[in-house]
């Protein structure tokens, strides 16, 4: 039984899907003007690992993340670089796939961009339109915060608390400081889309509604993003989805917690803010991954040099324990169908990783314990522990850093060839598949299957891997480094 942390009720639930063993999962994607940082990392492996253990625990999760690829900071930036919205849009959308593919991510089953469904996002606010909850001022749209009951629900507070925190609105085009734009009326110069108020573009949240109703239905399972979404991002997709439909529209509300640099927040003025990019220069994305797995997802994560070097030798740590367990029993070792008790404990309550790992790491020190001393039964217990080990590593989607090599031996294991055309296929694939693939390969040379053989070289090399075939040691491959 699964529980997760739902902002909504304040507390841990059951987790109980609406049509198992589907589950619909909407998260919020970036806004592509600039190159990724930390902060988008920390969600997209947060929510990976979510993914990851519910296809664990059986479930097929479809997964929406959305682009928003119109929006003011896109505009600005377009208009800055002297390029068209468009063009900036779809070079930072590259910039995304291309830093997210490093973590292992599992892709999305839909990736909808926000300028792809202004219909949807037009038809939703004329429902809202009519219903009295949408009204037009000055040309713009906005939703009528006032006249929606449930305002609040997902971040705990009433109106009146929340306008005394609202900033003092210069716009006097609201009835209500909360009140939040629908739809822009167009500006000279800017992208534009007919609309019942005339020529103009969505405004953010409603985007969010609409395409998450377009691949999830009125009702879906799970929404997340950042902590720094609840409000008042998810709180006006709440109003304006429950606002058109009657009730909310996802059962349960996850988030992750932001990420800070040397303890204190990320931020450009403060000379902190690191981007993907930067940081793969001197880190391997594998331990970038870890370091983001090591914490819960709902609690903080501190980025620092320290950190990053105490989750490389960390890994390396597992990596070596695997490793010595592989010498020291002189054959593949397998793979077990389950992680152990504990783990699945972890990571069954709200998905807790930090846990999970420690659990990690006591099988690796378990297995070093054993090689050392070689006590009655050691050779049992290694290869179970790291089978297990092995597993868990698979599960979580921990990677090998580049560098350090996978090996495997020549014997020869149970060909699943539906298995090899699923993994060659796959978007991005862990260490513990490369593995399998490399040992698939050499099933397949054996029974002179050459052309799938060959293609598992290809999509390893694909993939940045380096592969030898060596007469001792059996195949290895190596990450490449960029
Ligand atoms: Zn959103």
């Amino acid at each position: 039984m699964i529980k997760v942390y739902n902002t909504l009720a304040r507390r841990l639930e059951e987790f109980t899907p609406l049509a198992p063993p589907t589950v619909g999962m909407y998260v919020c994607g970036p806004t592509v003007y600039d190159d990724c940082h930390l902060g988008h990392a920390r969600a997209m492996v947060a929510f990976d690992v979510i993914i990851r253990w519910l296809e664990y625990r059986g479930y097929t999760v479809r997964y929406v993340r959305n682009i928003t690829d119109i929006d003011d900071k896109i505009i600005a930036r377009a208009a800055e670089r002297g390029v068209s919205c468009a063009e900036l849009a779809e070079r930072y959308i590259a910039e995304f796939h291309r830093d997210m593919a490093k973590l292992s991510l599992r892709e999305p089953t839909v990736e909808p961009r926000a300028t792809a469904h202004i219909g949807a996002m037009c038809a939703l606010v004329t429902r809202l339109w009519e219903k009295g909850l949408a009204y037009e001022s000055g040309g713009d749209v906005y939703y009528d915060v006032g006249a929606y009951r449930g305002y609040g629900a997902l971040s705990g507070r009433d109106i009146s608390e929340l306008m005394a925190g609202a900033r003092v609105e210069v716009n006097v085009r609201k009835r209500n400081p909360l009140d939040f734009v629908l739809w822009k009326a167009a500006k000279p110069g800017e992208p534009q889309w007919p609309s019942p108020w005339g020529p103009g573009r969505p405004g953010w949240h409603i985007e969010c509604s609409a395409m998450s109703a377009a691949y999830l239905g009125a009702a879906f399972d799970i929404h997340g993003g950042g902590q720094d979404l609840i409000f008042p991002h998810h709180e006006n997709e709440i109003a304006q989805s429950a606002g058109s439909t009657g009730s909310i529209p996802a059962r349960y509300w996850l988030h992750n917690a932001h990420v800070t640099v040397d303890r204190t927040k990320m931020s450009k003025s403060l000379g902190n803010f690191f981007t993907l990019k930067e940081i793969y220069r001197r880190y391997d994305p594998a331990v970038v991954r870890f370091l983001l797995l090591g914490k819960h997802y709902r609690t903080p994560i501190d980025y620092s040099d320290t950190a990053l070097a105490e989750a490389g030798a960390a890994l390396r740590r597992i990596g070596g324990a695997v490793s010595r367990a592989g010498a020291a029993l002189g054959v593949q070792m397998g793979d077990e169908a389950h992680c152990p008790a504990a783990f699945e404990t972890a990571m069954d309550e709200d998905f807790n990783s930090t846990e999970a790992m420690g659990i990690l790491f006591s099988l690796a020190s378990g297995i070093n314990v054993d090689c050392d001393g070689k006590k009655a039964g050691w050779k049992d217990r290694v290869a179970r522990n790291a089978s297990a080990l092995i597993h868990c590593c698979r599960v979580l989607g921990i990677g090998y850093p580049k560098g350090e090599a996978v090996r495997v031996t020549d014997a020869a294991e149970e060909l699943d060839r539906g298995e090899v055309e699923r993994l060659i296929e796959a978007s991005s694939i862990g260490a513990g598949q490369v593995e399998r693939l490399l040992r698939a390969r050499n099933a397949l040379r054996k029974a002179r299957e050459f052309a799938l053989a060959d293609r598992i070289r290809e999509r390893l090399q694909q993939l940045g891997y380096d592969l030898r075939d060596e007469r001792q040691a059996g195949s290895v491959v190596r990450k490449k480094g960029d």
